[in-house]
């Protein structure tokens, strides 16, 4: 037997088991079994666990996790379904077409975890039939702010390539409306997904892979965490403070408002309508932060 202690990301849970990376052989992951005090750690975590007597392996701790994504869980009560991720990949199609709203409220969503972003326009072949030319000066906006913007085609693998170069040094997620995509893309990128539905199957455990968040290598590095709740997880309440942190463009036309609590709508002197009126915020995106701010007061 074999007592180092080894570090390694959950891939995934269930009940007291979890399935963790084996430094010492990346393509066998561990069964690990975990006391109750581990009940907390989920999909993402990084822990530490040791060979055990019983030819099986056991949680020694949980590290510290950057950041976590939840879900409105029993009474409300936020649950835990993901761990340490720190790239969001807004993907999006032209049929169903784009909320750009919605795409802000994304992007607000990944800066609240201190992640990264990534655009994507999946179903290029339907751009020419359903493209607007508002489409367009969308997209270019969010590449001047400075977020990668891609089109790319789940069907074909047109894009993909670039996709994954993308994903290679982070822990990704995929979210985005249904129909857009999601599953085509993830479908074309994780060829090999029915290695891990093998080892969880021989688990018993099989049923829970179509639900349960899961950890998976991508090809040219890097991980994706997946499940249905990872996808759509709650866009929850936001503070008119969070919304305009989210509009990241703001932030150093902010520092010259008088105000240092200016929501950026009436005030006087304020920095970010000055830069609105002279170009160097779109209007476009300031108008859908006002329209933000206005339905964060309604409601
Ligand atoms: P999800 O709900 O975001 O997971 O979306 P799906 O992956 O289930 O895709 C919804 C539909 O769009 C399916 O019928 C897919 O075959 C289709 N689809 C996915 N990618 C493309 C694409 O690049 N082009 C076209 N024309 N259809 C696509
Ligand atoms: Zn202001």
């Amino acid at each position: 037997m074999n007592n180092k202690i080894n570090t390694g990301r959950v891939i995934i849970r269930f009940g007291a088991e979890l399935l963790v990376e084996n430094p010492d052989n990346p393509a066998t992951p561990v069964r690990c079994t975990a006391k109750r005090k581990f009940d907390t750690i989920v999909c993402g975590d990084v822990i530490t666990w040791h060979h055990n007597k019983h030819g099986n392996a056991s949680v020694d701790d949980l590290l510290p996790r950057k950041n976590a994504l939840t879900r409105p869980g029993y009474r409300g009560r936020p649950r835990t379904i993901a761990a340490n991720l720190n790239q969001v990949v807004i993907v999006n199609s032209w049929l169903p077409e784009t909320s750009w709203n919605l795409v802000d409220r994304y992007l607000i969503a990944a800066e609240q975890l201190n992640a990264e972003a990534i655009i994507v326009m999946n179903k290029s072949d339907l751009a020419q039939e359903h493209a607007t030319k508002e489409d367009w000066r969308a997209m270019d906006i969010y590449r001047e702010i400075g977020y990668p913007v891609l089109e790319i085609n789940a069907i074909t693998g047109e894009g993909v390539d670039e996709l994954l170069e993308l994903m290679s040094d982070k822990t990704s997620i995929f979210s985005g409306r249904s129909g857009v995509g999601k599953s085509s893309i993830a479908n074309k990128i994780l060829p090999d997904t029915d290695i891990l539905v093998g080892i969880i199957s021989d688990s018993g455990e099989g049923k829970h892979t179509t639900t349960t968040a899961t950890l998976y290598n991508l090809p040219k590095g890097g991980y994706l965490i997946d499940s249905p709740g990872v996808r759509d997880y709650a866009l929850g309440g936001i503070s008119p403070q969070e919304l305009s942190e989210g509009y990241v463009e703001f932030a150093k036309f902010a520092d010259m408002c008088r105000f240092n609590n200016c929501t950026h709508d009436h005030e006087p002197k304020c920095g970010v309508r000055n830069a609105v009126e002279n170009n160097q915020i779109s209007n476009e995106r300031y108008q859908r932060y006002i329209q933000a701010l206005r339905g964060l007061e309604s409601s």
